[in-house]
Order: structure tokens, then C-alpha cells, then sequence
């Protein structure tokens, strides 16, 4: 499948369609510049993504004011994540398409929580399929409960 990798918009993409509301998310917070979701597995409680709004390829294609956005966010819904979900500690990081072996190439942060006995769970438990709506509608209502404002 080809992408069109127009920098403002790509109509097929899911990221694109999720801030367009065309597509579900449990959705943590947006702003203008950036929208933090959970659509992804949880291999871990806690996993989430953030995202700018602009369809956007590569982390030196962003603005000045869209990467203070996304970062911003990224930062806050970490504090939020830390405080509501209480992990041992969190990673962060980001992969397009080719490194990531997936099919979105919409630049994402992705907030991992990470929990003390973990370690074999990622390496040999990664869980698969996408948890129950509810679940994930459950997890984003915890954490953005700990967000300011
Ligand atoms: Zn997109």
C-alpha cells in the first residue's frame, strides 16, 4: 500500500481519520497542535499516543510551535500517567513506518508504562489484540482524570 505523504493531510490515514472523529479512540486530550489517544494494544495498562494534529511524517518536518504541542502534551499526559496509573517507571519513543514495522506513518509518541516484572511480558507476551473499547475508554478516563484543568 502507498502513502501519499502529503505534510498536512492524508485522507487514508488512521491517525488522520481519528483526529477528523471518523475513526474511534479513547481520546486522553487535545490541543491545538496535538491530540493523546489509546487505540493501540496495552501491552501494558497505560500505553498511549500522541500525536500532531497535521499529518505529519518525520520529527524535523514539525514547526516550532507543533513540536512544543506535541511534546507539551506528551510531557503532561506522562505526569498524568505517572500519577493516576502509579508505574514503576515509563518509556518513551518513536518509530515510523519502516523502523516500526507498521503501517501508520503519522508521527507518534508513544507513553509506555512500565511495571516492575515486565520484562518477560514485553519480550514473550506482547499482547496482540486491541483490548475492549471499554477497557481503553476506562484507562484514558484515569489518566486524563489527573490532568490539570
Ligand atoms: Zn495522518
Amino acid at each position: 500500500m502507498e502513502y501519499a505523504l502529503d505534510p498536512k493531510h492524508d485522507p487514508a490515514c488512521i491517525f488522520c481519520r481519528i483526529v477528523r472523529g471518523e475513526a474511534p479512540a479513547s481520546i486522553i486530550a487535545e490541543t491545538a497542535q496535538a491530540v493523546a489517544f489509546m487505540d493501540v494494544n496495552q501491552p501494558t495498562p497505560g500505553h498511549v499516543l500522541v500525536i500532531p494534529r497535521d499529518h505529519h511524517v518525520y520529527l524535523y518536518d514539525l514547526d516550532a510551535a507543533t513540536a512544543t504541542g506535541v511534546f507539551g502534551l506528551t510531557t503532561e499526559v506522562a505526569k498524568a500517567v505517572k500519577h493516576s496509573l502509579q508505574p514503576d517507571g515509563l518509556n518513551l519513543f518513536q518509530a515510523n513506518e519502516v523502523a516500526g514495522q507498521q503501517e501508520v506513518w503519522h508521527l507518534h509518541v508513544h507513553i509506555v508504562a512500565r511495571y516492575t516484572g515486565d520484562r518477560d511480558r514485553i519480550r514473550f507476551g506482547w499482547r496482540t489484540e486491541l483490548p475492549p473499547r471499554s477497557e481503553l475508554d476506562h484507562l484514558a478516563k484515569t489518566i486524563r482524570s489527573a490532568m490539570p484543568g
